[in-house]
């Protein structure tokens, strides 16, 4: 057995929940105090350590002290847009690297479903980051350029929700920041469970993950996470123009992805989410629109076309015209009968988008707007 001599190793987050539940049970100590620990880092933001968590063991003390950080990852930045819906974070973890989470504020009382306004109020969701980078190198994407850095440990990717917390309260989270959710999938579900427990207790059907289109994944994801949203890029109705814009798409074909989807929705009877960016002349034509609608014809799916951000001037694509994507939408409606949504962006003024986010390049993008996930929100209850 090592032993805790000299040697300093760095402390974990509280929040890495298989490593605080194994060193718990190791020292014969109750999983139960586990969530009091959380409420309070939660309701104690900028505590610097964890002796003030009232009422627990003094070897929980102990261990803790030598063990864990309450948080290990830093807030540096917070922009807010101009009209206060969007708020950037910029958290600095443990190893130096950095990533992006965004706060998106939507006012459900504007909001519409199904054509009628929504009850409600403010409601928050938050885009949280999986990996520092990404290795699957989608052309139009800025988190793509950077290649894959580091996997986020589950207790950073929940340690995001944290920091947000201080400014809104997170009612929806989307893994739509930077890195590939499934490429990290244990951390995924891990936090994921942690999201939904206690003091948390956010719905899985208010959290959704996007993925690239990872299939041995998505194979497992009905059974790892009931309830939580699937949603997919797959931004080409063709295995072609999928490969020439996704390099992932080699490794993952479109039927071998599509077959996955059919037995995820056979299996969890929900509803699939379609990524598709508009990218002109590529994949935005009408042609482009009938393939798709056929592809998805045996699929309770909703469509959200995606404007293209530019991504700076090593980006080869231009954004597809408002008309392009009028009479795309037009075809999968009207044709397909499948529900499609146009994503609105927000936030221009905070270059920040979900999917577009990347830190430390020498040439940042000013151009990116945060996207509200309306189109994702609008068909949740
Ligand atoms: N890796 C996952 C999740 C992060 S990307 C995935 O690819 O799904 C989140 C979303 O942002 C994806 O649909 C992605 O394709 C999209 N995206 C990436 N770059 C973009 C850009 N330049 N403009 C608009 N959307 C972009
Ligand atoms: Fe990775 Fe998603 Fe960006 Fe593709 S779009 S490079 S999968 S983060």
């Amino acid at each position: 057995m090592a032993s805790s001599s000299t040697a300093t190793p760095s402390r974990r987050s509280v929040f890495d929940a298989a490593y605080i539940r194994s060193e718990f049970s190791a020292a014969g100590i109750s999983a139960h105090f586990i969530p009091l620990i959380w409420k309070y880092v939660l309701q104690n933001p900028w505590c610097g350590d964890l002796c003030g968590v009232p009422s627990l063991p003094a070897t929980a003390y102990a261990l803790l002290q030598q063990k864990f950080r309450p948080t290990t990852s830093t807030l540096t930045t917070a922009a807010d847009s101009k009209d206060r819906t969007t708020t950037k974070l910029l958290i600095r973890l443990q190893n130096g690297e950095s990533v992006e989470a965004v706060i998106m504020r939507y006012d459900t009382t504007l909001g519409k479903y199904d054509g009628k306004p929504r009850s409600g109020g403010v409601r928050s969701t938050l885009c949280v980051s999986s990996q520092v980078g990404c290795k699957m190198g989608c052309r139009f994407c800025a988190t793509g350029t950077m290649g894959f850095k580091s996997n986020l440990s589950s207790g950073e990717i929940v340690e995001q929700l944290v920091h947000a917390s201080r400014y809104s309260q997170i009612r929806n989270v989307v893994f739509m920041g930077m890195g590939e959710p499934m490429n990290n999938y244990n951390a995924l579900v891990e936090a994921i469970g942690v999201f939904t427990g206690s003091p948390f207790q956010l719905s899985p059907k208010r959290i959704t993950v996007s993925t690239v289109g990872i299939v041995h994944a998505i194979n497992k994801f009905h059974n790892d996470l009931p309830h939580v949203n699937l949603a997919v890029s797959l931004h080409a109705p063709d295995q072609d123009i999928r490969c020439q814009i996704m390099p992932a798409a080699r490794a993952f074909p479109l039927e071998k992805l599509m077959n996955a989807l059919q037995s995820y929705q056979n299996k969890s009877n929900q509803t699939i989410f379609i990524e598709y960016i508009m990218l002109d002349g590529v994949n935005d034509q009408e042609e482009h629109a009938h393939q798709l609608g056929k592809l998805l014809e045996t699929f309770k799916a909703v469509v959200n076309l995606i404007p293209f951000n530019p991504i700076g001037s090593s980006s080869n694509f231009k954004t597809s015209s408002d008309q392009n994507v009028k009479k795309f939408q037009k075809v999968i409606r009207g044709i397909y009968n499948i529900r499609t949504t146009v994503r609105q962006q927000m936030g221009q003024d905070i270059a920040g988008a979900c999917g577009q986010l990347v830190v430390s390049l020498p040439d940042e993008r000013s151009t990116g707007g945060a996207t509200l996930l309306s189109d994702i929100e609008d068909f949740r209850i």
